[in-house]
């Protein structure tokens, strides 16, 4: 930075980006929305589908639409842990508007939040905003499984699917929400077509690829199989920090984000939360994959501005190398964790409601209930996250080593 310049936030650079990229296919809109109160959320998403050409661009009358939340963990919608139901229910009545038919699906994270998705559906209101719209909810659990082939560097990996995705909805809106991530940094529409997989079988992907670089090629290898024609982001209450559980921080964002391509989704994602690039996995593996525009400098930006987003600077989540940590030094980083564990997730026995939920989602089996006391054995942890991700009582989170918060001093 020159001296006595103040830098540009990245709210700033992306506002004056408006308009200098008005021929590239890959568009995406933004309008301000800051309630969920419902009417204001119906005008909001209309105002938002009108830039990216109507709904009736992407849904035929009599089709059938599965919509897709982010329905990690059993928690109520002002955690924003999950996608807010106000939205879920506007979207489910303009597909009605257009002669088409809802259905609302997703596979969430833990072994026990399955065997009672009916507890899920109310708890996250769902049921309400199914009750409320007409549209169908869908047990992905319940669903034939589809076995698919996926290509991975020189392997080829068999995972298995939801039939329904592919075989019974003619368009696939996927619905994420605007939320950091531990352990790629930011959570995003990429990701969020995990949920296809069911239950269990996502947890043991973590086993098999527990490094961010490896399941962030998984992620997109199985997006490339499963590309929703629409997405739409809800930013209204978006999340920072320890993302994307209870531990994260609820932030008012105050927007919505469209666009048919999900890597532009979520470049516009990352460059409003301030993340460089390089440092989303999913958004580097994605644009190796070609699936998208490579920068910011390739999306057209529509609707509204976003200067009033605040926080003006996002909280990096702990789980992922903070800004704190100058770019050269995360190679090192990279290769000490190899070597030493430099995060591990620690219980708060006062917050934890003994629920089990990630004793029993671990894929190692690294967590166990001791004497009445939640404990992980560090010697079988291989620091995925996923039971801070599924605590539904914001009792997991990370202690980081004293080598990584010494890394942050010398940023
Ligand atoms: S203890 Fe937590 S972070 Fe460690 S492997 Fe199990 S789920 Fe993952
Ligand atoms: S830490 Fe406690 S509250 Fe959180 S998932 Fe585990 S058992 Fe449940």
């Amino acid at each position: 930075m020159i001296k006595g310049r103040k830098s540009k936030t990245q709210i700033e650079q992306i506002e004056e980006r408006k308009g200098s990229n008005s021929m590239s296919k890959f568009v995406v809109a933004a309008v301000k929305c800051d309630t969920y109160e419902p009417q204001k959320v119906t005008e909001a998403l209309d105002r938002l589908l009108e830039h990216i050409g109507g709904l009736s661009a992407f849904i035929k009358p009599g089709q059938k639409v599965l919509i897709k939340p982010n329905l990690l963990a059993p928690c109520s919608p002002e955690t924003a842990v999950t996608t807010h139901p106000a939205l879920i229910q506007a979207i489910a009545e303009a597909v009605k508007k257009q002669g088409a038919i809802p259905f609302i699906g997703d596979s969430p994270g833990g072994f026990s939040v399955l065997e009672r998705i009916e507890h899920l559906w109310e708890i996250t209101g769902m049921k309400q905003a199914a009750d409320a719209s007409g549209a169908t909810l869908v047990n992905f659990e319940k669903s034939r499984f589809k076995e698919l082939e996926l290509s991975l560097e020189k392997k080829k990996i068999k995972i298995l699917i939801a039939a329904c995705v592919q075989e019974d909805f003619e368009v696939v809106i996927n619905v994420p929400k605007f939320k950091t991530h531990n352990l790629t940094t930011a959570t995003g529409a990429i990701k969020n077509m995990f949920g296809v997989m069911p239950g269990l079988t996502k947890i043991q992907f973590h086993k098999l690829a527990p490094k961010k670089e490896a399941l962030s090629a998984f992620l997109v290898a199985l997006f490339s199989q499963v590309i929703p024609q629409l997405n739409i982001m809800d930013g209204i209450i978006g999340m920072e920090g320890e993302g994307p559980g209870s531990s994260g921080t609820p932030i008012n964002t105050g927007f919505l984000l469209a666009a048919d391509n999900a890597l532009a989704m979520d470049i516009m994602q990352a460059s409003i939360m301030g993340f460089p690039l390089a440092r989303v996995p999913v958004i580097v593996e994605a644009i190796k994959a070609g699936l998208g525009p490579k920068t910011m400098a390739d999306i057209n930006i529509q609707g509204d501005s976003l200067a009033e987003v605040q926080p003006k600077k996002f909280s990096w989540p702990p789980g992922s190398y903070t800004d704190k940590i100058p770019g050269f030094l995360i190679p090192l980083l990279n290769y000490m964790a190899r070597l030493v564990r430099l995060t591990n997730p620690v219980v708060n026995d006062e917050l934890c409601a003994k629920c089990q939920i990630c004793v029993q989602s671990c894929p190692v089996k690294a967590i166990n209930n001791n004497k009445g006391k939640i404990r992980v054995d560090y010697k079988e942890c291989i620091e995925c996250f996923c039971c801070i991700e599924l605590c539904p009582s914001r009792a997991m989170t990370i202690k980081k080593s004293r080598l990584l918060k010494l890394a942050e001093k010398k940023g």
